[in-house]
Parts: structure tokens; sequence; C-alpha cells
């Protein structure tokens, strides 16, 4: 097979990669893409998208069951609904492949050239690919590594049997009668979740405190609450210790080293992931680590000329928009643009019932730095709007600098919150102060209302409170 020469190669086409070679084909850039698996990566194939998925069915699917029991003051009656889990899968699979369609359409459109199969380094400007019609080498002037991340897995619980990742959570045959969740973090919640609404008597272990340790008490209050409404039973302070194979239970590990077995069908391990850092050959470069992630600059280049890394295999936050933006800003960088990275904020979202939104910092951190800061926050209980939707639970918060109003966080819970991340974000990137988003024209009614209501309020005026 001839060898490829080009100006920019990218190793992974999920969204950190494919984003950076789209950007790269459209500034002209010779550019050619290996990926393993499907276009789109984790996100797409099997994280972000199919998730949301499902979580989407669950809530459709939860809402009209529970009409069917209690009576609902909207005058809706209806009939216990029924669940073909299949056809829901189906319907989940058809927007995964509609979108890896997409991004195969989107790559072509750029001029950029895929190669599939597993990419390995030979040294710093060559790498090979085993395809299916052969060993293709591909030699260029600057590589992006864009390997991604891999669920971590636990040495008392590996993979298997019962035992699952995400990954097979997401393409399950059928619901589990009795779901246990190792890690009450950002997966471990959201499918938790999803799979409890669908029918599936859900316990969630977790070795901290509290869920979702991420997040300040505040936010998840609203989250824990609707757990428990929702039957899911939550052992914090509690370890995963191993598999009871005669039994098919969960052996955990108590704070007071007490030892107890859940009763499982599926345990669903969701305790973190790793960079995907094996088996491309990093042993034939040098680069400089950053524990167990690649160690990048401002411009995203690692410790040697010419060689790039972007999305999770760089570390935390490992979510989809930190990789795009890092992908885009490095095709600019090789294209000769002067960027560096400059974003105020890194916009969190997590898909629980009711989601939570964090952009920015929190009054907690503000004083951990020493900011002295005001701090509004807006009920939707409040809202008209989320009255009208039975949205009552939850609040928007903003967070700003006690002299000079300067916006440093916004935080909220709530229904269908995440589609507020864009405005709270563009609040931080714009540098607005209060009485910029105090003085703005919220659109009524809206949930969105709240946001102008918490700056009032830090500003001592709130109007609707
Ligand atoms: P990845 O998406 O992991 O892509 C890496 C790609 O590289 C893969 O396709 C892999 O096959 C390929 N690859 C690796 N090595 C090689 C090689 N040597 N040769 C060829 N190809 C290779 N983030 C959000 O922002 N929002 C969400 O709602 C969200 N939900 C999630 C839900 C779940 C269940 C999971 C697991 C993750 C979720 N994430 C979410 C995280 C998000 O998926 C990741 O942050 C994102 O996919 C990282 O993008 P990436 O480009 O760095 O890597
Ligand atoms: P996570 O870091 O969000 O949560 C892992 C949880 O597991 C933590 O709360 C931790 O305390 C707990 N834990 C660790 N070891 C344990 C043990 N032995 N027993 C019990 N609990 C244990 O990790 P995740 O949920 O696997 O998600 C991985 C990453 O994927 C996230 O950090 C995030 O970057 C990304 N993600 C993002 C979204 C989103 O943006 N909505 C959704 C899903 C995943």
């Amino acid at each position: 097979m001839k060898d490829i020469s080009c100006k920019l190669l990218v190793i992974g086409a999920g969204p950190g990669g494919y984003v950076c070679a789209i950007r790269a084909g459209q500034l002209g850039i010779d550019t050619v893409i290996v990926e393993a698996g499907k276009p789109g990566g984790t996100c797409l194939n099997i994280g972000c998208i199919p998730s949301k998925a499902l979580i989407h069915a669950a809530e459709e699917y939860e809402k009209i069951a529970h009409w069917a029991e209690h009576q609902s003051p909207l005058g809706i009656a209806t009939a216990k609904p029924v669940l073909d889990f299949a056809k829901t899968v189906a319907w989940k699979d058809g927007i995964v492949g509609r979108l890896n369609g997409g991004v195969s359409g989107l790559l072509k459109k750029a001029h950029v050239k895929v190669v599939q199969g597993w990419a390995k380094f030979r040294d710093g400007k060559t790498v090979e690919v085993e395809t299916e019609t052969g060993l293709q080498v591909i030699r260029a002037e600057n590589v992006v590594i864009a390997t991604g991340s891999a669920p971590v897995m636990l040495p008392t619980l590996p993979f298997g049997g019962p035992v699952i990742s995400s990954a097979e959570a997401l393409s399950l045959s059928e619901v589990p009668d009795r779901l246990v969740v190792v890690g009450g973090g950002y997966i471990g919640l959201e499918l938790g979740t999803a799979f409890a609404k669908l029918g599936a008597k859900v316990t969630v272990v977790e070795a901290q405190a509290r869920i979702l340790p991420q997040y300040d008490t505040e936010l998840t209050q609203p989250v824990a609450k609707r757990l428990r409404q929702l039957g899911v039973e939550v052992l914090t302070g509690a370890a995963a210790a191993g598999l009871d194979q005669v039994n098919s239970a969960l052996v955990i590990k108590t704070s007071e080293s007490k030892e107890a077995r859940l009763p499982a069908d599926k345990i669903l391990v969701t305790v973190g992931r790793r960079p995907v850092t094996d088996g491309w050959g990093l042993d034939q470069l040098v680069l400089d680590m950053d524990g167990r992630f690649i160690r990048i600059d401002d411009k995203c280049r690692t410790s040697m000329r010419g060689i790039y890394a972007i999305g999770d295999v760089t570390g935390e936050p490992m979510l989809a928009h930190r990789a795009m933006a890092q992908g885009e800003m490095v095709a600019e960088i090789v294209a000769g643009h002067p960027r560096s990275w400059d974003k105020r904020t890194i916009p969190a979202v997590c898909f629980t019932d009711p989601e939570i939104v964090a952009v920015g910092i929190g009054p907690d951190e503000a004083r951990e730095k020493g900011v002295e800061t005001k701090v509004g926050i807006f009920p939707f209980s409040a809202n008209g709007r989320a009255m009208t939707k039975l949205g009552e639970q939850g609040f928007v918060r903003v967070v700003a600098r006690a002299d000079n109003h300067l916006v440093l966080g916004v935080q909220a819970v709530g229904q269908g919150i995440s589609e507020m991340a864009a405005a709270f974000s563009l609040a931080i990137e714009m540098g607005a102060r209060l009485e910029d988003i105090a003085g703005t024209i919220h659109a009524h009614p809206t949930q969105g209302e709240g946001f102008q209501e918490a700056a009032l309020k830090a500003l001592g005026h709130g109007l609707h409170i």
C-alpha cells in the first residue's frame, strides 16, 4: 500500500479529533484522520448521545406511568404504558447511526481523508495503521493525539458477566429487574435514574459521603430528593468490594467496615474514566505526562515538537465540548493562526432529574479563593413558567464579585435547565456584570427569567420574590 504524506494527522475521530480535522480541512490543510471504531468516538456512539436518548425515553415513559397511577392535576387520565424496550433501543441506535453518517459527511465535505483502523506510532512523524486491506504508513508534519478515554475497571470487580460498563448499559436488550450502580457520579446517576424510570429497582453505591461530590450540596439536594421519590436507594460512604457469583450479588464495605450483599441482575460500574494511552506506541515517543494524562500547554502542544494532544487524553474536565474547543483551536494553530486557550469557563451539565448546570465558580470556591461575593438565588417555585410545567424544584444562583459585580459563576438546578447553560456561559465569556443580566429583557414566561431575577436579587432588589 502506498504511504501517505500529509500536513496534519489526527488520531481518533471523537468530538476532539473530528472537529479538529473538519476545521483543518476548512482551512485548506491537507488532513488525514485515523479511527479504529465509528466516527464520533465515545460521545456519539457510547456516551453523550445514546445516554441522552435513553434518558429522554425513560422520562417520557415515567411521566405516563406516573399519571396512570396518580391523579394528574392537569386533568389527564391514562392507562398504564407498555414499554417495548427493543424499539426504544432501535430508536436510540437510529439517532446514533444518523449522526455517524453526519460526521462522515462533514469530514468528506472538508476534504479530510479518513483511514479506518488502529494507529500506532513508529516515531514522532510516522504512524502505521492496520487497515482491512493491509498496513498503511502515514507520515505527517503535525500529529494530534485525540485517543479519548475508557471506563475505569475496579480490580475487585472486573467487567464481564453481570458486571458492565456504561457502553454495555447503553445496549442492553432488556431493562434489568435489579440494577446496582457503583459510583454516584455523572454516568451512574444519569443512567441509574433512567433505568429506575424504566422500571428497574436501582441501588447506587457511592464511596464518598454524598452523591455527585463534584457539585455543592445546595445543587445536589433536589437530585437526591427526586432519587428518593423514584425509589432509588442511595448508599453513601460505601465501596464495592467484589462479586458474590453464587448469589449474584455485589459485596460492599460500608464506612463502618461492615460487609453487605446487594443482589443484582446487572452491576453497572461507573467510577470514572481513564485516558487511552496504551496500545498506540506512547513508548515510541518522549511525552511529558501529567499523572495518567498527556501534559499539554495552552496551545495543546505536548513536550514533542509537532505533536499536539486534545480531549479526554489530556485530563479533566473530560467533556465533549472541551475536546471540540481544543480541536478547533489546534487546527487554527497548525494553519498559523495566533491562538491559545483563552476560555473563561467550560460549562458542566449533569443530565439528572432535575438537571444541574455549573458554570464558573460557586460560592464555596469563591470563599476559598478569598474573593468577596454577592450571591443571588432565585427559586423556580416563584417562576410562572416553571409552575406551568410542574417544574418548581430548583433554582438559579448567580455569584459575582462584591466590588465590581463581575459575574464569576452561575449554577442552576431544574427541569430542562441544560438549555440555559449557553446563556450562563455567554455571560461569563462576555465579562457580564450583574447589571448587564438584570438589565437584559428576558422573555416572559420563561425559566430564563430566573437568571435575571437571581442577578436582581444579588443587587438587592429582586422583583418577583
Ligand atoms: P473519544 O470520544 O473517547 O474518542 C476517541 C476516539 O479515538 C475513539 O473513537 C477511539 O476509537 C479512537 N482511538 C483511540 N485510539 C486510537 C488509535 N490508536 N487508532 C485509531 N483510533 C483510536 N460529555 C459531555 O460533554 N456531555 C455529556 O452528556 C456526556 N455524556 C457522557 C455519557 C457517557 C455514558 C460517557 C461514557 C461519556 C459522556 N461524556 C459526556 C464524555 C464524552 O463522551 C467525552 O468527554 C468525549 O467523548 C471525549 O472526546 P475525545 O475526542 O477526547 O475522545
Ligand atoms: P465520575 O467521576 O463522575 O463519578 C465517579 C463516582 O464514583 C465518584 O462519585 C466517586 O466517588 C465514585 N467512586 C469511585 N470509586 C468508587 C468505589 N470503589 N465504590 C463506589 N464509588 C466509587 O465518573 P463517571 O460517572 O464514571 O463519569 C466519567 C466522566 O465522564 C465524568 O467525569 C465526565 O467527565 C464524563 N461524563 C460527563 C457527562 C455529562 O457531561 N453530562 C455525563 C457522563 C459522563
